[in-house]
């Protein structure tokens, strides 16, 4: 093993920016979009593009907000920035110096659509030997050149291109540009790299990579968020029911005198674990058994709402939201209807959902079968949820 050894790629997300205008009395990298904080968006989109570690430049007054949208993600670290953007970068190059990677993605953080699929161009493009390389956008509209509200010339646009991030540098090259052209308030760092005189390439960048800055943006970027993918898992659990009086069952988190127990080694709750099994059906995730096995202690006697929190857990990751859970219990007795809404109540909360995304039913099987002879309970469930990245 080779001591400090250089990572080969790092990224620093720019997100030090003060800007309120587009609303919600709070800069714009912090404020939710569909739900979830842009930054959060941002950081775990790079993250699934699994390019190297990943650090992120906040305002210093920014501490608690990120902490909230973002503080729980696996990000390498948190950076102070500075008063522009140009000194943001600059700081977050520094804080890098001691264990510099050779390749640097510089990101900012209102463009929360970034694509695996341009990362990953953008690093085959470095793998080459690019000094410097750039997503950007040819320019389709006709550019003029204007004056206030009069039009003066038309700029050829067949030499104009709109430049995206993330853009990727030789981290030595791009951290000596912006030593040499600190405090010239350069919106972008392909423009150190020129100034410093070394090639720059541009690669196709990606329409939905905008950059959230206008009321118009944050309209589209809201249409771009409603996208994802829809996708359902089914979810379906026994346990066997075993006399004892004076017994106690938990069906949904909720816990019903009985005649009888079940039998199981967490707490035994028939429906949470269909519901577990339908989230990790729907996130493509395996089964119960695999992230919680029988075999081991930890998980005896413990309550299935444990179970619960960790498929919410995996939702976050893969920044999956719950559009509907539809849970269905089998038995004969108890009777369920008196505990419905105390069921739907707390599932309701295990999820972090409206109790109008949840609904719980109950039916009996006619006195046939296990359920019928009261061997036992089965819970059926059926998650629907929407996925962005997989
Ligand atoms: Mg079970």
């Amino acid at each position: 093993m080779v001591k400090n050894m250089l990572p080969d790629t790092a990224i620093l997300i720019v997100a030090a920016g003060v800007g309120e205008r587009l609303g919600g009395g709070i800069p714009k990298q912090y404020r939710p979009l569909g739900r979830i904080p842009v930054i959060r968006r941002t950081i775990q989109a790079m993250l699934a593009a699994k390019a190297g570690p990943l650090w992120v430049v906040i305002h210093p007054d920014h501490r608690a907000l990120y902490e909230q949208a973002g503080g729980d993600l696996p990000v390498a670290g948190v950076i102070e920035g500075g008063a522009t953007r140009q000194e943001s970068v600059r700081n977050g190059l520094r804080a890098l110096a001691g264990n510099p990677p050779r390749h640097i993605l510089i990101h900012d953080a209102a463009r929360p659509f970034i694509s695996a699929a341009l990362v990953a161009r953008l690093l085959g493009e470095l793998a080459q030997g690019a000094a410097g390389i750039i997503p950007a956008l040819p320019v389709t509209e006709t550019l003029k050149r204007v004056e206030r509200n009069q039009v003066n010339t038309t700029i050829p646009r067949e030499t104009t291109v709109a430049a995206q991030t993330p853009q990727a540098f030789d981290y030595a090259l791009l951290s000596a540009a912006h030593t040499a052209y600190a405090g010239q308030g350069l919106s972008d760092d392909a423009a150190l790299m020129e100034n410093a005189g070394h090639t720059v390439r541009w690669i196709a960048g990606e329409r939905e990579n905008i950059k959230l800055t206008t009321a118009e943006d944050w309209a589209m970027a809201e249409k771009i968020a409603a996208g994802g993918e829809v996708r359902t898992g089914f979810g379906y659990d026994v346990h066997r029911l075993i006399p004892s009086s004076g017994g106690m069952i938990r069906l949904g988190g909720v816990d019903i005198p009985h005649t009888h127990r079940l039998e199981g080694h967490s707490d035994a709750d028939v429906l949470l674990h269909a519901l577990v099994d339908a989230m990790l059906g729907a996130l493509g995730e395996g089964d119960i058994g695999q992230h919680f096995p029988p075999s081991e202690a930890r998980w005896k006697g413990v309550d299935s709402a444990v179970f619960v929190a960790e498929a919410c857990r995996l939702m976050a990751i893969k920044q999956a939201q719950l559009l509907h859970a539809d849970l269905t219990i089998i038995c004969e007795a108890p009777k369920i209807g008196p505990h419905r809404e105390a069921m739907r109540a707390r599932v309701a909360h295990l999820l972090g959902a409206e109790e109008n995304r949840i609904n719980i039913k109950a039916t009996t099987t006619e006195g046939l079968g296990f359920a019928g002879r009261r061997e036992g309970i089965a819970a059926q469930a059926v998650v629907t949820l929407r996925a962005y990245y997989s």
